[in-house]
């Protein structure tokens, strides 16, 4: 198994706009980030984790050119907006996309990309989708056996994955005891959010999330969706041992992994 951070960014993404902070100005590369998202490869099986408003940008990076299926985690603009830009694998392979979203959050989806799911008289091509209801107990999708959870994410919810011993979770304010207790000691490295070191009343901050690697016994740690108040070299040097920030294009084998 394989994984790629696409996007590592906050919902601004870095540089923010107009921004004269240091971290804005950087020339490090580790501080440009796109909004966050990763892939999932295994076998030939590619499994694309949201659709960033800087999708086509990221996978294009990456050198993705066929996708398995997306799984959304939720429908917050910054996991969803470079939706339109799925049309890409379809003019490849023809085969339309299936996109797992919990189910409570279809209708929310089909009216904000209408013109995806009915004839609004619009001439061009448009995203061709299969909508799927996100199983919320264990399913396959290729080589992929997927393990989703819900989280709570301010006044919405959020859906979480492990693919065997490698997990990801953005955007979540907290682990229930109940999933902590079904995942604890099963998830070697976990691709996790953390935005800043201050507070935030819909998401975990970096030293909750830290935290949330030692309740689930994770051994490998990379904290995401990072705001401009992280500079990486300064603060990835400061994570406790076995923690790390995640930058654009970093890619984890997790081929010869042992649980
Ligand atoms: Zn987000
Ligand atoms: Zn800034
Ligand atoms: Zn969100």
């Amino acid at each position: 198994m394989k994984i790629t951070i696409l996007g590592s960014g906050t919902s601004t993404g870095v540089p923010v706009i107009g921004c004269p902070c240091a971290v804005c100005k950087s020339l490090d590369i580790r501080n440009k980030r796109t909004r966050a998202s990763i892939a999932v490869q295994k076998g030939s099986d590619t499994l694309l984790i949201d659709t960033s408003p800087e999708m086509r940008l990221q996978v294009l990076a990456a050198g993705i050119d066929e996708i398995s299926a997306v799984l959304y985690t939720h429908t917050h603009a910054d996991h969803t907006q470079g939706f339109d830009d799925l049309r890409g694998f379809y003019f490849r392979s023809r085969r339309a996309v299936d996109c797992f979203l919990m189910e409570e959050y279809h209708a929310e989806f089909r009216e904000r990309f209408r013109y995806a799911f009915e004839d609004t008289g619009y001439q061009g091509a448009t995203p061709q989708v299969n909508l799927k209801a996100m199983p919320l107990n264990r399913f396959t999708v290729g080589d992929f056996d997927i393990d989703p959870v819900r989280l709570p994410h301010g006044h919405v919810n959020t859906c979480g994955f492990r693919f065997e011993n490698f997990a990801y979770a953005t955007d979540f304010k907290r682990f229930p005891a109940d999933v902590i207790e079904r995942w604890r000691g099963q998830i070697h490295t976990m691709v996790a959010s953390g935005i800043h070191f201050g507070t935030h009343k819909a998401h975990s901050v970096i030293p909750e999330t830290i935290e949330l690697f030692r309740q689930l016994g994770v051994k490998r740690g990379i904290i995401s969706h990072l705001a401009h108040d992280v500079d990486y070299a300064k603060h990835n040097a400061e994570m406790p041992p076995g923690v790390e920030l995640a930058y654009d294009g970093m890619t984890i084998d997790l081929g010869a992994t042992v649980s």
